[in-house]
């Protein structure tokens, strides 16, 4: 970096989050600089799934919403030269006794009205789909639409194109500090240098309060640690990506029937994702225990449990490795996607479990908010004065 840049727009964090900022600002025509304090992506975008659902939200605002970040995937798909391997192979979730079973219905026929591609099956067709899922499990609802990708290929797809379309993109460079004046951004200060502008776009997902915290606004953002078990190549042990219907609650923080008290402590809820490689992610857990992002033998270990419950044939699949994550949550678990009351100062943060499924519509709408372009899609109940702390 020179010691001194201009840009019309700063953004910081090179996860799924700001790396789609930057691509979408590029493309509107805005001079935008990505700034990285490791490569791209480096926080919570490497160490997660790849599911870009709509399986794990109930019917309204937030399953619409989620709905229209999965649609903007295959266009983006084709404008990228890196493959990240968006396969809409579709995702089912699982639903294993009678008092689920009424809700999980409710859920299908709401997901129906929204114009959500998704169908029933009972006990006798999933076993016909899926033969290896076990002899317990009483439906399955099919999101069919739902995706997966790999994170990774993603945010760097994303970054590399922006720079293309013109953005400046800065790695192993750390924000330090911001400068306002009449309470407008004026500069940011980095480890390498200060970049002038008047846009600042915070996208710094569990590290967003932080940053935030540099021009005085509070971001209630928590890191909430989930844990994933990779096995090796496993073949036809489960054709497609499964989740269970308890996921929902656990998302929730909700007491579950039907799981050990240890899974119920932990947060475990199964969900599962074949990879291009042939290797098949598991997970996961919820938990908030501050920054640590180290996987416990404990938690892997019910991890394991509760994906042989679903899927016996588990048993029998060798676990190479395993890593734990951040996910950055809000107080409602919605993202934060917002002007603040210092001008010029955005937040695009807080995605919880759906950053990478979210990522390209959330860079869509910051850049129509810059644009002052009518958004396409209701962001108001995602502005971040929903938070009575930061008012
Ligand atoms: C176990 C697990 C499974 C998950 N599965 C899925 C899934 O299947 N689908 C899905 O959609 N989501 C999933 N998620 C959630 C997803 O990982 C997050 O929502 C998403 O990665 C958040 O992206 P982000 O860009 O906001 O944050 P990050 O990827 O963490 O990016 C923030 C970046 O900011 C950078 N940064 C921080 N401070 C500074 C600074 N001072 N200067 C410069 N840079 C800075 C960091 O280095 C980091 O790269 C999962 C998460 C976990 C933990």
């Amino acid at each position: 970096m020179n010691k001194h840049e201009h840009a019309d727009a700063v953004v910081i964090g090179g996860g799924a989050i700001g790396t789609a900022v930057a691509y979408f600002l590029a493309k509107s025509g805005i001079k935008a600089t990505l700034v990285e304090r490791g490569e791209f992506p480096w926080g919570s975008s490497k160490r997660c799934d790849g599911h870009v659902a709509t399986y794990d939200s109930e019917p309204g605002y937030f399953s619409r919403f989620c709905n229209a970040g999965l649609t903007m995937f295959p266009e983006v798909a084709k404008d990228l030269s890196v493959d990240f391997h968006f396969e809409p192979e579709g995702l089912g979730l699982l639903v294993d006794n009678e008092d689920d079973l009424e809700q999980a219905y409710k859920n299908y026929e709401g997901k129906l009205k929204e114009g959500s591609p998704v169908s029933f099956w009972d006990q006798k067709e999933l076993r016909e789909n899926e033969p290896n899922v076990a002899d317990r499990v009483l439906a399955c609802i099919n999101f069919e639409g739902d995706a997966k990708l790999n994170p990774m290929k993603l945010a760097f797809g994303l970054a590399h194109k922006a720079q293309e379309l013109g953005a400046t993109l800065h790695t192993h460079t750390s924000v330090v500090g911001i400068d306002t004046q009449e309470n407008s951004v004026k500069a940011v200060r980095t480890t390498s240098g200060t970049i002038f502008t008047k846009n600042v776009i915070n996208a710094c997902g569990v590290w967003a309060p932080s940053i935030s915290a540099l021009v005085g606004i509070d971001v209630p953002i928590r890191p909430r640690q989930g844990q994933i078990l990779v096995t090796e190549r496993v073949q036809s042990l489960v054709g497609k990506n499964y989740a269970e219907f308890g996921y929902l609650a656990a998302k929730k923080g909700k007491k579950r029937l039907g799981v050990t008290p240890e899974m119920d402590n932990y947060g475990v809820a199964f969900v599962t994702e074949p990879t291009e490689a042939g290797t098949v992610l598991i997970g996961s857990s919820r938990r908030f225990v501050g920054m640590n992002a180290a996987p416990e033998i404990k938690i892997l270990r019910c991890i394991a449990q509760r994906a042989e419950y679903f899927f016996p044939a588990y048993k029998n699949a060798r676990v190479i490795r395993s890593y734990a994550g951040l996910r950055p949550a809000t107080p409602d678990g919605k993202p934060i996607i917002s002007p603040t009351k210092v001008k010029g100062f955005f937040v695009a943060a807080g995605h919880e479990g759906n950053g990478i499924g979210l990522s390209l519509i959330t860079g869509r709408l910051i850049s129509e908010l810059l644009n002052n372009k009518e958004p396409l899609f209701d962001i108001a109940p995602l502005h971040l004065d929903r938070f009575s702390s930061s008012r």
